[in-house]
C-alpha cells in the first residue's frame, strides 16, 4: 500500500523500528498528548511538576560556562516568564525568533532569576503561523495534539507523524475491516477498529484529556484489549490442541508412592505437596502435561521436580532435567545422586555438559540412547550434543529454556521398531521469577501453573542492611565473626576484572539509572549527534565514566585475601573460569573448605549452600531488584540466622534508592516483583526479548491487568462455544488475524 509521505528510504527507517505495513504505523501510538485547546497558564504551574505550556518567545541566547555552550530561551505569557534551557545545544541557535509560539514540556523548576520558573531540556516544538501550511496548522493548534516517539531523528518527528498518520487515515477511511466480532464489542461497550485508531491519533472534541494521558478512553481501551485478545487466544488454543495429543499416562502406584517417600529427606511443606499433587494429577493424563512450576527463591522447587522424576522413572521412562548454567547443573546432578542414593532401585544418573570431554560425552549419550542411564541431568550441551533418548518420558527445563527448547526435545526421541517416537513426554517449566499470578496466568496461558508460595520450616528471616562503602571495614570484621562460628559467606562485585572488561556478568542497560546520574553533556550530546530536540531522553544512557571506580571480583579477592580476610580461606568464582575449575571451585565451598567465596552474579540462580549465612553485595546499587532478591536467596537456607548486607558506592540514584529500601523493608519475593515490575515496566521485567514472550505495540502488562484479565475471559469463552451471535464471517476474520498476529508478533508458534 502507498502511503502518502513515505518513500524508499523513509521506509527504510521505518523498517529498522519494526513498522512495515500501513497498519504497523496506525498502531504507533501517541505516547503522550498536549492539550492546545485548553492550554497552561504559567501562573498555575507549580515546581515540580511536568507540564507542557504555550508561550511566546521573548529572547534567546547562548552563553559561555564552564561546562560548555548552554542556550537559554525566555517565553512568556503576558507577564510571566519561563525559562528555557538546554545544554551545549548550539544548533537550536537559529531555530528561535522572538515572536513565536512554542509549545515546551517539561519538569517546571523554581527559578532564581527574573522568569518564574525554568525548564532543564524540555521538549519543545514551535507551532506553525500563517506562514506554514492549511494542513499543519489544522493537526497542532487549537486542539488535543498527539506527540510521538521520534521514529528516526527530526525527520521523523512528531510534525511528521502526524501528516502521515493523518492523510494514512484519510486514506483508509470506511475501509478499515472490524477483527472482533460485533457482539463482543457491543456487550463491552468498545468502539469499532477504524474509529479507534482515528480516536487515539486525533481525540474528537470533547475527549477527556486525563483518559487520553492515561491511555483510557474507549478508543484506547478497545485497541489494548484487541492486541492482549489475540495473545490469550493464541495460548488458549494451544492449550487446547495440547489437550488432544497424545502423552503418557503415568501410573501411580504404591510401588512408586514407596520410591517418592524413601528419598524425601524432610516433610514436605504444604505447598509442595500440593504442587507434587497438581503435577503427579497432570502426569496420569493421557494429554502430554505443561506445566509451570513457580516458586520464590529457596522455595523448594528442586525436590519437587525430582519426585516427578521419580515417578516418570518408575513407570519405565527416562527424565531429563536442564540447568541454566553448568554450575547448576553440576549441582543437581550430585544433589540428586545424593537423595537417590537412600532410593532401593538406585536408579542410573548421568550429567552431560559441554564442558565433558567427549569420552565422556559419548560414553554418557550411549547410556542415554540405550537406556540405561534413566536420569539426565545437563545443560544446553543435552540438545547440541544431539542426545537420543531412548524412552523419554519427563522433562524439566528452567524458564530461560522453554522456547524454542520443548520442541527440540521432541525430535531427541529414538524411533521405535515402526519408525515413529511414540507419544510427547511430559513437561515441567520451573522459575524463580515470582511472577504476580494474574499476570503468570494470563502471559503462560498455555501452561497450567503451581505455586509454592510457602517457605519450608525452621528458617529465619534475614537480616538486611544498608551500608555506606565507607564503612566496609565493619562489615570485613563481621565476616569475619562469622567465619569464626562457622559459617560461610558470599561476597558479590558487580564486575569480573578491571572497569575496562566486557561485563558479560551485570548488564547495564537493565537500569540507565544504576549506572548514576548522567551529567548534562552526556545528554547533550546525544542530541548533537543528530537526534531531535523534541525527544530529550534524561539519563537514558549509562554514563561511561561513571563504570570506572568499579570494584571486581578478581581484583578485590586479591586484595581482601590480603588484607581484610587475611587468614581465611577465600575462593574466586566468576563467568570466566572454565567449567572445570568452577566446579571445583563450587565443590570447595559447598564442602565447607573455603570459608568465603568471592564471587560475580554467576552465583545467582540456584545455588544452593545452606551453611552460607552471610551475603554481602558490593557496589549494591548496580544491581536490579529481580538480581539483588536472588542473591540474598543464597542465604537464609540452613537454620542459622542470616545476613545481606548491600554496602552501597558514594552515587545511588533515587532509583536505586528505592530499590534498596526495598530490599531493605521485605523479603517477599512477590512483593519486590510487583515494584520491580512497576519501576521496569513489562519489557524489562520479563527480558522480553530472549524469555520469548511478546513484545506489546499498545498494551502495557503493567497498567493494563484489568485488560489482560478481561481478554483471557473472553479469549477462553470465543474458544469454547460457537456463539449463535458472532457470525461465520467474523469468525473467519478472527482466525486469519490471529494467525498474521501470532506469526508476526509473537513468534511463539512453534514454542510447543
Ligand atoms: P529453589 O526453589 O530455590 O530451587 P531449593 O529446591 O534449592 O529451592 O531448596 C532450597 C533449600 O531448602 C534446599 O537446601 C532444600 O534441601 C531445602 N528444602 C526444600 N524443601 C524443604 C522442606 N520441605 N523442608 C526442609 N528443607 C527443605
Ligand atoms: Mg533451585
Amino acid at each position: 500500500m502507498y502511503v502518502r509521505g513515505v518513500g524508499p528510504r523513509v521506509a527504510e527507517m521505518l523498517a529498522e523500528k519494526g513498522i512495515q505495513t500501513a497498519e504497523d504505523l496506525l498502531y504507533h501510538l501517541p505516547f503522550r498528548y498536549e492539550d492546545r485547546q485548553n492550554p497552561r497558564s504559567l501562573d498555575e504551574l507549580k515546581p515540580g511538576e511536568v507540564a507542557s505550556v504555550i508561550a511566546e518567545v521573548r529572547g534567546a541566547a547562548l552563553l559561555r560556562t564552564r561546562r560548555g555552550p548552554l542556550f537559554e530561551v525566555t517565553v512568556g505569557q503576558g507577564r510571566h516568564a519561563l525559562k528555557c534551557i538546554w545544554f551545549n545545544a548550539r544548533y537550536l541557535e537559529d531555530k528561535f525568533h522572538a515572536g513565536q509560539t512554542v509549545a515546551v514540556y517539561g519538569k517546571v523548576e523554581p527559578s532564581r532569576s527574573s522568569s518564574n520558573f525554568k525548564m532543564i531540556q524540555p521538549q519543545f516544538e514551535i507551532l506553525p503561523d500563517a506562514s506554514d501550511d492549511a494542513e499543519t496548522r489544522l493537526l497542532e493548534v487549537g486542539r488535543i495534539t498527539p506527540v510521538y516517539e521520534s521514529l528516526g531523528g527530526s525527520r521523523l518527528a512528531s510534525r511528521w507523524q502526524r501528516k502521515v498518520i493523518f492523510n494514512l487515515l484519510e486514506t483508509v477511511r470506511g475501509a478499515v475491516p472490524e477483527c472482533l466480532p460485533r457482539e463482543l464489542l457491543a456487550r463491552l461497550n468498545f468502539p469499532d477498529r477504524e474509529s479507534s485508531l482515528r480516536e487515539v491519533h486525533f481525540p474528537p472534541e470533547g475527549t477527556s484529556f486525563a483518559q487520553l494521558q492515561a491511555f483510557s478512553t474507549p478508543a484506547h481501551r478497545r485497541l489494548i484489549f484487541e492486541e492482549l485478545f489475540f495473545l490469550e487466544l493464541g495460548l488458549e488454543l494451544k492449550r487446547r490442541r495440547m489437550k488432544q495429543r497424545a502423552g503418557i499416562a503415568f501410573a501411580t502406584t504404591n510401588k512408586a508412592r514407596e520410591a517418592l517417600r524413601e528419598v524425601l529427606p524432610f516433610h514436605p511443606t504444604a505447598a509442595q505437596k500440593r504442587a507434587l499433587g497438581e503435577i503427579v494429577a497432570d502426569m496420569r493424563e493421557p494429554a502430554p502435561m505443561r506445566r509451570l512450576l513457580q516458586g520464590d527463591v529457596g522455595s523448594g522447587k528442586t525436590i519437587v521436580a525430582l519426585q516427578a522424576m521419580l515417578v516418570a522413572m518408575e513407570n519405565g521412562y527416562q527424565a531429563a532435567l536442564m540447568a541454566p548454567t553448568e554450575i547448576l547443573a553440576t549441582q543437581h546432578f550430585l544433589a540428586a545422586r545424593k537423595l537417590l542414593e537412600r532410593s532401593s532401585r538406585k536408579p542410573r544418573i548421568v550429567l552431560l555438559t559441554g564442558s565433558l570431554d567427549d569420552d565422556r560425552k559419548r560414553t554418557n549419550r550411549g547410556l542415554i540412547h540405550r537406556g540405561e542411564a534413566q536420569l539426565v541431568i545437563g545443560t544446553h550441551a543435552l540438545i547440541e550434543e544431539k542426545v537420543e533418548f531412548d524412552r523419554l518420558g519427563l522433562v524439566v527445563v528452567d524458564e530461560q529454556h522453554r522456547f524454542g527448547v520443548l520442541q527440540r526435545f521432541k525430535l531427541m526421541k529414538k524411533p521405535g521398531p515402526d519408525g515413529t517416537t511414540g507419544p510427547e513426554p511430559d513437561v515441567l517449566v520451573m522459575t524463580a521469577t515470582p511472577i504476580p499470578r494474574t499476570l503468570a496466568l494470563s502471559l503462560y496461558g498455555d501452561l497450567d501453573l503451581s505455586v509454592l508460595d510457602e517457605l519450608p520450616p525452621g528458617r529465619t528471616p534475614i537480616v538486611t542492611r544498608r551500608v555506606p562503602g565507607e564503612r566496609a571495614h565493619e562489615v570485613w570484621d563481621f565476616v569475619r565473626k562469622q567465619v569464626k562460628q562457622g559459617r560461610q559467606a558470599y561476597i558479590v562485585y558487580p564486575v569480573i576484572e578491571g572497569a575496562k572488561d566486557d561485563q558479560p556478568e551485570l548488564d547495564f542497560s537493565h537500569d540507565p539509572e544504576s549506572a548514576g546520574e548522567a551529567p548534562p553533556e552526556r545528554q547533550t550530546k546525544t542530541a548533537r549527534k543528530g537526534k531531535t530536540a523534541e525527544l530529550f531522553p534524561a539519563s537514558q544512557e549509562a554514563n561511561p565514566t561513571a563504570k570506572s571506580g568499579l570494584k571486581s571480583a578478581v581484583e578485590m579477592h586479591e586484595k581482601l585475601r590480603s588484607g581484610p580476610l587475611a587468614g581465611l580461606r577465600v575462593g574466586l568464582l566468576h563467568g570466566r573460569l572454565d567449567a572445570d575449575e568452577k566446579e571445583i571451585v563450587m565443590r570447595r565451598f559447598q564442602r565447607g573448605e573455603t570459608d568465603v567465596l568471592v564471587a560475580t552474579t554467576v552465583i545467582e540462580v540456584g545455588v544452593d549452600v545452606p551453611n552460607a549465612a552471610v551475603m554481602v553485595v558490593e557496589h549494591a546499587e548496580r544491581f536490579g531488584l529481580a538480581q539483588l532478591h536472588q542473591l540474598r536467596g543464597r542465604v537464609g537456607r540452613g537454620a542459622a540466622k542470616s545476613y545481606c548486607i548491600l554496602l552501597t558506592g558514594s552515587r545511588v540514584s533515587p532509583l536505586a534508592e528505592e530499590r534498596l529500601n526495598a530490599m531493605v523493608r521485605t523479603q517477599d519475593g512477590f512483593e519486590l516483583a510487583e515494584l520491580d515490575l512497576a519501576m521496569r515496566g513489562p519489557g524489562e521485567f520479563f527480558g522480553t526479548r530472549q524469555a520469548g514472550l511478546p513484545e506489546f505495540r499498545v498494551a502495557n502488562l503493567v497498567r493494563d491487568r484489568e485488560l489482560l484479565e478481561l481478554a483471557k475471559q473472553e479469549a477462553a469463552r470465543f474458544a469454547q462455544q460457537p456463539d449463535t451471535a458472532v457470525t461465520h464471517a467474523e469468525r473467519a476474520r478472527v482466525w486469519a488475524r490471529l494467525k498474521e498476529a501470532w506469526q508476526r508478533r509473537y513468534g511463539l508458534v512453534e514454542a510447543g
